[in-house]
């Protein structure tokens, strides 16, 4: 779950930061929680692919920080922190289940696809499926962790809190939330009109519409 890898990026760069005045530790905190959420956008792609690159992202990464020591500026650190928050992402998605619409009856053995390899990893299936009562408990456990963390502030505690609501919130939906989505469009179908378009020899044209009961 996007929240959860949020949450978790959210969790690592607070324990790694001391108590910074909000003005630093802010930008710091909600660019973690963008690269952490950020490489599931392709779930309207290639989910676990199209934008998932755990050694592209850890390279980079790795070169950013190594920028970062080397001629330090705010803008080289957020870009560290949040292409690494991607890289943590990326290759902590081994560890969840595969990538099908029903994660509980799992069908494949795709985890997260390698580039690089030019191959899928296997699921390791820790976290069986995202909306998974142990995904909502990992989400808990990492804001809790920032919350507790001097490096957060009231402004992110809040979201962290609400983070946590609208995760448990989807846990509680998730499995109805999939077999609702499967039910409609064969629902949808056996109300609509079959509507057929024949060209006849001649030149002519007949619709038909047919209405099922
Ligand atoms: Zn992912």
């Amino acid at each position: 779950m996007a929240l959860t890898h949020g949450a978790v990026s959210v969790a690592l760069v607070a324990l790694a930061t001391p108590a910074l005045p909000d003005t630093v530790a802010l930008p710091l905190l909600v660019v973690a929680f963008l690269g952490g959420i950020l490489p599931d956008l392709d779930i309207v792609a290639d989910h676990r692919k199209t934008l998932h690159y755990p050694v592209g992202y850890s390279v980079l990464a790795f070169l950013l920080a190594v920028g970062y020591v080397v001629a330090p500026s705010g803008t080289l650190l957020l870009a560290a922190v949040l292409v690494g928050s991607a890289a943590v992402h990326t290759c902590s998605d081994v560890l969840a289940g595969s990538v099908e619409a029903e994660p509980w009856n799992p069908t494949t053995e795709r985890a997260v696809y390698n580039h690089a390899l030019g191959a899928w990893h296997r699921p390791r299936r820790y976290v069986r499926y995202s909306g998974a009562p142990e995904d909502w408990l990992l989400a808990l456990v990492a804001a809790a962790t920032a919350i507790r963390s001097p490096a957060s502030g009231s402004t992110v505690e809040a979201a962290l809190f609400w983070l946590v609501a609208v995760a448990g919130g989807y846990t509680l939906v998730r499995r109805r939330f999939s077999a609702l989505s499967a039910r409609f469009p064969s629902r949808l179908a056996a109300v609509l009109p079959a509507v057929t378009v024949e060209e006849t020899e001649s030149g002519a044209t007949t619709v038909a519409i047919r209405f099922r009961s």
